[in-house]
């Protein structure tokens, strides 16, 4: 089911410490950030300009119920314009904050493995590529040499067979493409992938087949929902229990605290 708060399927909420982007390859065309800029765009005064935003750093610590958040769902958290001091800051945040987990997906692949070494890359914090086409595969060797828990590809949307090299890759989640301009998806490719993930043994997402709204085909593949997720969530969801309980608990009385000593 569509989650509520952020009609994506596979996170709860959204953080956008910062928002805008450029283009970079083929599944940017129809980006729907962009479009969704210039829907509302008296919330951003900037447009689709990179823009920091740094009151908005502290957000995840008020968000008491712990939740999945997709991290910039606005823009590209590794676009060349965000500053390595300001990554730190958002990664800090994401340190102070285990009760969350933070999914962060990047089509800068590059300057994602170019900075890795200088994160800390908690068990909280996920991390994903997208690959919209076989031309895009090289993006994935790049996440290969990340350190974060859980890394993940996102492809969506798909506009081509792929044949993927899923060595140390944890979850794959699948979407077309959804809009008046959108590029119809083949069943054949996402029966494809779907194959590679279950000889490869890696969690795979269906999100939907996409076309005028991103619901118009809905998301069943082989008359069932495809909402595998990485062995990582199962376990962080006991804790979340365990988090929900001490929360219960401890209203009232400043529970940040004792939340985090709680998983410690
Ligand atoms: S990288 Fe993402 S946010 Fe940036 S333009 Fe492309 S689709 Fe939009």
């Amino acid at each position: 089911m569509a989650n509520i708060n952020t009609g994506i399927e596979w996170c709860d909420r959204t953080w956008n410490p910062a928002t805008g982007c450029d283009k970079v390859s083929p599944g940017c065309t129809h980006c729907y950030a962009e479009a969704l800029t210039k829907r509302f765009h008296t919330n951003f005064p900037n447009g689709f300009d990179l823009t920091l935003h740094r009151n908005r750093l502290e957000e995840p610590k008020r968000w008491k119920k712990p939740s999945r958040i997709f991290v910039n769902s606005m823009s590209d958290l590794f676009h060349e314009e965000v500053p390595i001091d300001f990554l730190k800051e958002v990664f800090e945040v994401m340190r102070e904050t285990p009760w969350h987990i933070y999914q962060i997906l990047t089509k800068r692949h590059e300057r994602l493995r170019e900075l890795a070494d200088q994160l800390e890359w908690h068990d909280n914090i996920w991390m994903g590529v997208s690959v919209e086409n076989q031309n895009y595969v090289n993006r994935i060797d790049c996440l290969r040499q990340v350190p974060a828990k859980v890394r993940f590809l996102s492809c969506e949307p798909l506009l081509g067979n792929l044949e993927l090299d899923l060595k140390d890759i944890h979850w794959v989640i699948v979407g077309g493409e959804s809009g008046v301009k959108h590029r119809p998806m083949q069943s054949e490719w996402v029966d494809n992938i779907k194959q590679q993930c279950q000889d490869a043994e890696v969690a795979f997402f269906f999100k939907q087949w996409g076309g005028r709204t991103p619901k118009a085909a809905g998301r069943l593949l082989d008359e069932k929902i495809w909402d595998e997720m990485p062995e990582a969530w199962e376990k962080h969801q006991k804790q979340w229990n365990r988090y929900t309980l001490t929360t219960s608990r401890d209203r009232g009385h400043g529970s940040a605290v004792s939340l985090q000593e709680s998983i410690a």
